[in-house]
């Protein structure tokens, strides 16, 4: 068996070495290192596969989420409603731009932002709701964008873990997520399910006035050269990594299907264990694209059981350990535990196991066979 990795680039990188490599070195030789040609090349294929009127892309998936924010025209104060369970980036540029985060709770089942307990959270003061595809399993977008309807409200999709999803709305009609919301964001940060060999990120939107500011503002503010309209940033992809970026967009589809055999076969291994909760992996829809394949143990001590894993040889990740309502950069007196009880239940009993596109069968077993060992003990 090989060495188990909990992200396998090197075993990606070589299916695509001399793709990767020629177009590495042509933007070498072309010194177009900035805004080169393969920049907007990339940018026009994504919006293609999307399915999505712009992509703008940018220097990182942080970057996306504060300048998509910059460009809806938020105000001081203005409350923004996004999951207490993610990473800390989507609170972040909330909390940089002075508006005012407002954290709540998530559903048990998909780790994804509870619906109920957004509605609760919506005050007059409210103006977007970012809801994040965590672990690539797509969000109850028709749930969110009835009340962003119903409340006049923005909705931003944090789209940072997954790229290639598709929600299938209660009309049958397939979209990618990213391309659901206002405006939508991703990064290509090297694990991510489409990542660079460095930072990048992007933004989507299918609104071409929002396209246009959000333009500008990743160009200092600029619309005309030297004519700084709005406060902006410096905010690019660089021309190498949208070359990466190029090389890998055609193997997107077949690189997600590859996480979700391998969810499948993790799932079907612990299905029938009590004390495992394993995430829905359905046959024939692909609304999840597996950045993560997260578990949940009943009692069983969870930190025991990644230290026995480690001691075995496999790395996993705890994603994520501390609730944002609870880390102290975000911590806010008008929030209240008895507010949180799935995201608090969360951080102590989750796992995720190694999840990438080069997971060979007799590795899954031998994680399967260590993690059941382990709870049944
Ligand atoms: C990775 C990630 C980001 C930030 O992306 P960077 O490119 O690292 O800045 C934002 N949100 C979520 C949910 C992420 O997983």
């Amino acid at each position: 068996m090989k060495k188990i990795q909990m992200v396998d680039l090197k075993g990606q990188y070589a299916t695509i070495k001399e793709r990767v490599d020629s177009s590495i070195a042509e933007v070498i030789a072309n010194t177009a290192f900035i805004n080169g040609p393969e920049v907007k090349s990339f940018q026009t294929e994504l919006e293609a596969y999307l399915g999505v009127k712009h992509v703008i892309p940018c220097a990182n998936g942080t970057d996306a989420l504060q300048i998509a924010l910059m460009g809806l025209g938020l105000e001081q104060g203005d409350e923004v409603i996004t999951a207490d369970f993610t990473f800390a980036a989507t609170v972040e540029v909330i909390a940089l731009l002075k508006l005012t985060p407002v954290l709540v709770d998530v559903d048990p089942v998909d780790f994804n932002i509870d619906i109920e307990a957004i509605k609760r959270a919506i005050t007059p003061k409210t103006k977007a709701i970012v809801p994040v595809h965590l672990f690539g399993r797509a969000a109850n977008m028709d749930a969110i964008m009835d009340l962003a309807k119903e409340h006049n409200l923005f909705v931003i999709e944090d789209n940072a873990q997954g790229i290639g999803s598709n929600y299938t709305g209660r009309d049958g009609k397939k979209t990618k997520t990213g391309g659901i919301g206002h405006v939508g964001t991703t990064s290509f940060f090297p694990s991510k399910n489409l990542g660079c060999y460095g930072d990048g990120g992007a933004i989507f939107t299918n609104d071409d006035d929002l396209a246009h500011t959000i333009r500008g503002v990743v160009n200092h503010g600029m619309y005309v050269r030297y004519h700084h309209d709005v406060v902006g940033v410096n905010s690019r992809l660089d021309s190498i990594q949208a070359a990466v970026l190029r090389a890998k967009l055609p193997h997107l589809d077949s690189y997600n299907k590859a996480r979700r055999d391998a969810a499948r076969k993790y799932t079907e291994a612990f299905m029938s264990n009590k004390k495992i909760i394993t995430p829905i992996v359905c046959d024939s829809c692909d609304c999840h694209v597996f950045h993560q394949y997260t578990l949940r143990v009943v009692d069983t001590d969870r930190d025991a059981l990644v230290a026995h894993l480690n001691e075995n040889g496999i790395p996993c990740g705890v994603y994520y350990p501390i609730p944002l309502h609870s880390q102290k950069a975000y911590k806010d007196e008008r929030y209240n535990e008895a507010d949180f009880p799935v995201t608090n239940a969360i951080v102590k009993d989750c796992i995720s196991l190694p999840m990438h596109t080069e997971l060979e069968d007799d590795q899954i077993a031998f994680i399967t066979k260590t993690v059941i060992d382990f709870v049944n003990k």
